[in-house]
């Protein structure tokens, strides 16, 4: 429970509290009975289905080791596709006949959840008289148990989808894609001769940034508690010019709430690993070590959960907004993606063995045709509203998919695709090998923070993706588009009686085929934009786009034939992000208007009362003195406040009309073309008033306070 919140860890040992709150592998190695464990085990590496014998046993264990640690209720735990995480929680007890009771938890409960979830988003795969959704365990994900100040919960991680079986969450595809991924990359490892590896996932470590603000300022403000992002400030003198924050030393309120986050991340099992400050005032970022793509997606999950938790204990707010500010950098959640085999190769690593290295490059050039072929979806995978704000801005990404793979690496496909000698590239260590293909150190790769995909040694770091978001999107896209291309390269090799020239065909020809996508230099520039349109690569620019991407036929295809989301399934989630994206934005101007009638305009005007009144008191005194600036100012004001008020008719009409509208994407694009772009003038009005009303009269806090006072 919330006691013994701080740990002494010179009287505790860290040992100790590890995963103490996450029935792990070792828990159940402990409790289960051994034959159950090799079952479940046998289960959780796709080779068998779960019996209700087993599932009955599990659950056993799981209730003794739950209730032991003060559990009285359990939920099923999952992902719609909000981005959040939901809960429906039952206790443990069932009545028996003398009037008392005893702690029960089934098998079948374990396994699967009915829920009435008519309010979650279904985009109309459930029509309203079958409004059940149904959840069921993801046996590869640990169950964990929450507190809070009174009691503890035990949490399953689950699988959320309809009665006639389509996904309505994030983790049902996500699942799905990691098993296409496994097939087609074990398929293309046979292909090439390897006869031992059973297995093959995507490794995700995702470094996760957010800010910090004092709770009594964010408490000031309807747009932060609501929205979860400012919708006015002015930029006070100083911002992250100095760039004094980055890597600065952690001040004693941050470093107690960081100590605390990490014990409670700790005591999950979730190896929270590195923590400094960010480029922004007040901008921090927490990553763990890396594992395999759902675990990792579920600990982010629960890290944001976490996170929200202790800051609040420590009387701070937490922002996972992309873009909580105006005029300094937002936040992104860098996504490392690798892929590992079951005996430990990082397929994603250049290694020393030329072996190997061929394989490498093979799975680069699968990686690079995919990042081309599908850079809509990929771009379509790391967008919210909250994103659009980021991307493409000084600080971001740019919103044009492109991959960084360090002059190195390029000059060796370079090379390659040329027919030429490749002795002379200017590769730091090479050897030389099978079919002339090198091995390449593993640190090959200068460091480009400006790149969207960027190859950074053994993994590929996609910085597209924001805060906010959940990673199993991004990650399903990417399982899903790699494990298409891997199935096109295994089948080329399947049929082929040479395989080394194949291989260096593949890579070859895939190079030249793709190497538009390639780009080294700096992203932020107007030259790549440039650059990009002349190559053709897309530029989506905003998240409504960026959903029409999953409905164009090579998405679908893509889709299907991956067995990852279906034709229908993707029209819903289509319909639900179109709907996501108007309701934000619906959210945001409505409270726009309700800050701007209740709290600028009132307090702007007992400031101009108040000056009015003293120019009044000055002139009736008879003191001889110049007057004039101070009624121009109050002109000023007045003007400034009359467009103000004007604007906020504008939004409401445009609110009203985009409301009006029926069809989801021509009411998302209102609400983008309209309604946002209205937003951005009230904005200007609202934060020029900001700029001259005494900061005494000003209704809520300001930048100043949120960005430099903890
Ligand atoms: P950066 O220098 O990019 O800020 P960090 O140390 O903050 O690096 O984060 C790097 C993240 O990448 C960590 O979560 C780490 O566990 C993860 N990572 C490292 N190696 C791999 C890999 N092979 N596959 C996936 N993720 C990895
Ligand atoms: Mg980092």
């Amino acid at each position: 429970m919330e006691n013994n919140r701080i740990v002494d860890f010179s009287k505790t040992s860290l040992h100790d509290i590890y995963g103490e709150n996450c029935f792990n592998d070792a828990i159940m190695r402990e409790l289960l009975p051994k034959a159950v464990y090799k079952e479940l085990k046998e289960v959780q590496q796709g080779n068998k289905e779960l019996t209700l014998e087993t599932a009955n046993a599990v659950a056993s264990a799981m209730k003794t080791w739950a209730v032991s640690k003060g559990a009285t209720h359990f939920t099923h735990w999952f992902q719609p596709l909000n981005d959040l995480t939901a809960e429906k929680h039952d206790s443990f007890i069932a009545p028996t006949e003398d009037g008392k009771v005893i702690l029960e938890f089934s098998g079948k409960e374990l396994i699967k959840g009915e829920s009435d979830a008519s309010s979650f988003p279904s985009g109309g795969l459930r029509a309203t008289f079958e409004a059940r959704g149904y959840t069921a365990w993801d046996t590869t994900s640990p169950a964990f148990l929450m507190s809070d100040n009174t009691g503890v919960t035990l949490n399953i991680p689950t699988a959320f989808f309809s009665y006639t079986g389509e996904s309505l969450d994030k983790k049902g595809p996500l699942l799905k894609s990691m098993n296409a991924l496994d097939k087609s990359a074990v398929r293309l490892l046979r292909a090439i001769g390897n006869k031992t590896v059973k297995k093959v996932s995507a490794s995700v470590g995702p470094e996760q940034e957010y800010f910090l603000v004092d709770r009594k300022y964010y408490d000031t403000r309807s747009d932060l508690v609501l929205c979860k992002r400012t919708l006015y400030g002015s930029m006070p003198g100083k911002g992250q010019e100095l760039n004094s924050h980055y890597y600065g030393n952690i001040q004693l309120k941050v470093a107690d709430f960081m100590r605390e986050l990490n014990c409670e991340l700790w005591r999950m099992g979730i190896p929270a690993k590195t923590q400094h400050n960010e480029v922004a005032p007040n901008q921090f970022e927490i990553a763990p070590i890396y594992s395999t793509v759902n675990v990792a997606t579920d600990q982010n999950q629960l890290t944001m959960l976490i996170l929200r938790k202790v800051a609040k204990r420590h009387g701070l707010a937490v922002l996972l907004n992309e873009k909580p500010f105006e005029g300094v950098n937002g936040s992104g959640k860098h996504n490392n993606w690798s892929l590992t085999t079951d005996d430990g190769t990082n397929l994603m690593d250049p290694g020393d063995d030329p072996k190997s290295n061929t394989q490498f490059l093979l799975f680069l050039c699968a990686f690079i045709k995919a990042c081309d072929k599908y850079a809509g979806l990929l771009r379509f995978s790391a967008s919210n509203a909250g994103n659009d704000y980021r991307l493409g801005g000084s600080e971001a990404p740019p919103a044009v998919i492109s991959v960084y793979l360090g002059s190195e690496l390029e000059e060796i496909l370079e090379k390659l695709s040329k027919h030429e000698d490749i002795t002379s590239a200017k590769v730091g260590k090479i050897q030389f090998g099978v079919n002339s293909l090198p091995t390449v150190l593993k640190d090959s790769t200068d460091r480009n923070r400006t790149s969207p995909m960027a190859f950074t040694g053994n993994k590929f770091e996609f910085r597209m993706v924001g805060s906010s978001a959940s990673i199993a999107k991004p990650n399903t896209v990417i399982n899903t588009i790699m494990a298409a291309v891997l199935d096109e390269f295994a089948a080329e090799l399947e049929k082929s009686k040479k395989k080394s020239d194949t291989i260096l065909k593949l890579v070859t020809d895939t190079y030249k085929a793709h190497k538009r996508v390639i780009f080294n230099g700096n992203g932020y520039s107007d030259e790549w934009k440039q650059e990009a349109e002349r190559r053709g690569l897309p530029n989506i620019t905003n998240n409504v786009d960026a959903i029409a991407e999953i409905l164009k036929p090579e998405a679908i295809e893509v889709f299907e034939k991956m067995k990852v989301l279906t034709r229908q399934e993707l029209e819903a989630r289509y319909n639900i992000y179109l709907q996501v994206y108007s309701r934000q934005i619906k959210m945001e101007a409505t409270v726009m208007l309700q800050m701007a009638r209740k709290d600028i305009v009132p307090a702007t005007l007992k400031y101009v009362h108040d000056v009015a009144s003293t120019v009044n008191e000055v002139k009736e005194s008879g003191v001889k003195c110049p007057l004039s600036r101070e009624e121009e100012m109050i002109a000023s004001i007045m003007d400034s406040v009359d467009k103000f008020m004007q604007t906020c008719l504008v939004l409401e009409r445009e609110l009203k009309n985009a409301h009006e509208l029926t069809e989801p994407f021509e009411k998302a694009c209102a609400y983008r073309d309209k309604v946002f772009a209205t937003m951005k003038v009230l904005r200007s009005y609202g934060d020029a008033l900001e700029r001259v009303v005494g900061k005494t009269y000003w209704p809520f806090a300001t930048y100043e306070d949120l960005l430099f006072n903890i």
